[in-house]
């Protein structure tokens, strides 16, 4: 036997022994745990008749904590929870915010809640890396999804054709024809990219924040306030950062008109923040009234539509523009009736709590209003890189 081998085996006799330790350290460990545990046990019997009050106490807290997270009714729940009577089971009421979290891979009547918004925002994060390292397969998403329609196979371009999505179908083919212009913008300079970037953040910001806000609302009544609170700053910042592409990019030749329009907006925004910091406003029973302050700013953009339109009415983009905009439009106002209205759950109640019910629908529906709006915001960027400032208005 080498010097080196007899090391190995002494070294692994000394190991053994070592480990023969711990498990005899273990047993008796556990054993005197075992008996502290009768002990506490035998003390607790002695001293039940003295102490019968704190053993209640102590029976309801372990009743409490098996209790604790399971799902509960609409009637069972503290009174900040109780916002929509029609969502009626499978609530977390008072839960830790280690349980909340996890509980994004439990069903419960938010998950889909959660998970809407949090897909978009994931989606919000793959364009805006897209754009930045600039792979145009990605950033141009909506393009690409919109020629994958059937419709795309006709490439006969007509602006006077008044079915809009057939015009988005032909992007690529007016990207081709307007070539011409190339010679306006010669040393093709792209235009700024931030406008693009603010109304990308303030999307993932919305998104983000009104995740984490179904997420966590259940915990207690101090953060379920604040947490609403975060989501309509959140609505109303993803509101505001949607006007500054549209409005940089048309108005780009002309920039009093940014003061007017993006200074009108914020205004308007920041009035509506303040408002709904009153926790009153943040109840139920405002829910038509939070919405009417919403949808007053998104109103406030037909004002710079209408003066885009009048001046850019003989530009190829308008159609485009339009009815990415109008889609835009459509999809926000339709998820503001679900929101308001709480349809489809008033009409069967507890029959949507896990999925289906007019929040969830406002979510999917807020994303695709986003997702059209990204559509047009890129209509605008390739056609401000293009012609530059020199058909100044
Ligand atoms: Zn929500």
């Amino acid at each position: 036997m080498s010097f080196r081998e007899r090391v190995f085996l002494i070294r692994r006799k000394e190991n053994i022994s070592k480990m023969k330790n711990v498990d005899e350290a273990k047993t008796t460990v556990n054993s005197s745990s075992f008996s502290d545990d009768v002990d506490h046990h035998h003390h607790r019997h002695r001293h039940q008749m003295k102490n019968s009050k704190d053993d209640d106490l102590h029976d309801e807290e372990s009743k409490s904590k098996s209790k604790r997270y399971s799902l509960v009714s609409f009637w069972e729940l503290p009174e900040y929870m109780k916002d929509n009577e029609f969502v009626v089971n499978y609530y977390r009421a008072n839960w830790p915010v280690k349980e909340a979290l996890f509980s994004v891979f439990r069903w419960h009547n938010e998950t889909l809640n959660v998970w809407t918004h949090l897909i978009g925002f994931i989606l919000f994060v793959a364009l805006t890396m897209a754009n930045l390292m600039e792979i145009p397969q990605v950033a141009d998403l909506i393009s690409f999804i919109t020629r994958s329609f059937p419709i795309s196979g006709d490439t006969n371009v007509s602006h006077n054709s008044k079915d809009f999505f057939m015009e988005a179908t032909n992007l690529i083919d007016l990207k081709r024809i307007s070539s011409d212009d190339m010679d306006l913008n010669p040393g093709l300079i792209p235009v700024t990219r931030w406008p693009f970037f603010v109304f990308l953040s303030g999307s993932m910001f919305c998104l983000l924040s009104s995740s984490v806000c179904h997420l966590f609302s259940c915990h207690s009544r101090h953060l379920n306030l604040l947490l609403l609170r975060i989501d309509y700053v959140g609505i109303t910042v993803m509101i505001i950062t949607s006007f500054f592409p549209p409005i940089f990019y048309i108005f780009q030749c002309d920039p009093r008109w940014h003061f007017i329009y993006l200074g009108g907006i914020t205004a308007m925004g920041m009035f509506t923040i303040i408002t709904l910091l009153s926790p009153t406003l943040s109840t139920g029973k405002f829910r038509g009234f939070r919405a009417l302050l919403f949808c007053s700013m998104g109103f406030f953009g037909f004002v710079p539509a209408v003066h885009a339109l009048v001046v850019n009415w003989n530009n190829p983009q308008r159609d485009i523009t339009l009815a990415y905009e109008a889609a835009m439009a459509v999809f926000y106002l339709t998820g503001t009736m679900f929101y308001v209205s709480r349809i489809p759950e008033r009409w069967k109640p507890g029959w949507f709590d896990l999925a289906g019910h007019s929040h969830q629908i406002f979510h999917v529906l807020v994303v695709f209003g986003a997702l059209a709006h990204y559509g047009a915001t890129l209509v605008f960027l390739e056609w401000r890189d293009r012609v530059g400032c020199l058909n100044v208005v």
